[in-house]
């Protein structure tokens, strides 16, 4: 029988040794083996939790190691291959949003211009994954020498789609574990952005951008919304295990940082944003986009999609 990686990143060993069994609302309705999710591939397995667990949220969010990796080996539990090309892109995808020069905005946008070229390479019928690795190395030069934050600087905004973005939000409901009057404040805040006035709106956008921007607690501990965005890529495979639109991966994984940065920011407004916080909104969002999962548009290029992508940032 032949062995393959099995990947156990800290947050999933930290959980496993905890003394006392977690008891959020999302574990109490846990079924046998809840939180823990297998990623299985036929030539490597990745270990991880379900955010929709808080405490698992919490061990993944708050420890600035909780992405170091343990590896074991161990036999193969599918039959799924993850192809080198696939495999390569995701590790300069991670590559990228652990990469110190960068913010995890700037992250984001160096991961889309890797999706963007690789999107070009496989329509063009060249699946080396060397070129995967060329292009990868040379954007973390880039982002080395400053250039990618200047490149960021010079896209063109395109505050359309942050308002059709934050319009949606408006059909959020997060189930929040929090006092009953804050939780209705949050629900009040969101069901206002589908009906508001499009001038209220944009005043709205621009004030919550504001707040997102300089909100004390990402100063302080940003490795918060770094892992946040490793945990995304590690275990989506991302862009994915079978992945053929790069544009709609980027999309997905923009709009689900628009999404965490504004629910910051709505929850600032009710209080000083603590990393207790953080990690409720997670954990809330991971309930609700289980239950509403990413759609992309089948009339959109991948080009379209990545670009929409981008401008959410
Ligand atoms: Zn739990």
């Amino acid at each position: 029988m032949e062995l393959i990686e099995h990947y156990q990143p800290e947050f999933v060993v930290r959980f496993a040794a905890l003394a006392a069994p977690c008891q959020c609302p999302a574990c109490q309705n846990g079924e046998q083996g809840w939180p823990r999710i297998s990623v299985k591939m036929k030539n490597q397995q990745r270990e991880s939790l379900d955010m929709r667990c808080e405490t698992a949220a919490r061990e993944m969010l708050l420890n600035p190691q909780a992405f170091i990796l343990h590896t074991t080996e161990g036999e193969a539990q599918s039959e799924e291959m993850l192809s080198e090309w696939s495999e390569t892109l995701s590790q300069h995808c991670i590559n990228l949003a652990i990469h110190p020069a960068l913010t995890p905005q700037l992250s984001l946008y160096a991961i889309g211009v890797l999706l963007s070229k690789a999107q070009q390479y496989q329509d063009g019928g060249e699946c080396d994954p060397a070129l995967i690795a060329a292009m990868g190395e040379q954007l973390a030069t880039l982002a080395e020498q400053g250039v990618l934050a200047e490149q960021f600087t010079l896209l063109p905004p395109v505050v359309e789609n942050r308002l059709a973005a934050l319009k949606a939000m408006g059909q959020m409901r997060l189930n929040l574990n929090l006092p009953l009057a804050e939780k209705m404040g949050i629900a009040l805040k969101l069901s206002e952005l589908a009906i508001v006035q499009p001038t209220r709106l944009a005043e709205r956008l621009t004030e919550l951008e504001a707040i997102a921007a300089n909100l004390p607690l990402f100063a302080e501990q940003p490795h918060i919304l770094r892992n946040a965005l490793i945990y995304q890529l590690y275990n989506d495979v991302f862009p994915g295990i079978r992945c053929a639109n790069y544009g709609e991966a980027l999309l997905a994984l923009a709009e689900r940082f628009f999404r965490i940065n504004m629910l910051c920011a709505i929850r600032s407004e009710q209080g000083a944003l603590t990393a207790d916080d953080v990690v409720l909104l997670l954990s809330a969002l991971a309930g609700w986009q289980q239950q509403n999962p990413f759609v992309g548009r089948a009339e959109h290029t991948p080009d379209h999609s990545l670009l929409c992508g981008l401008s959410l940032l």
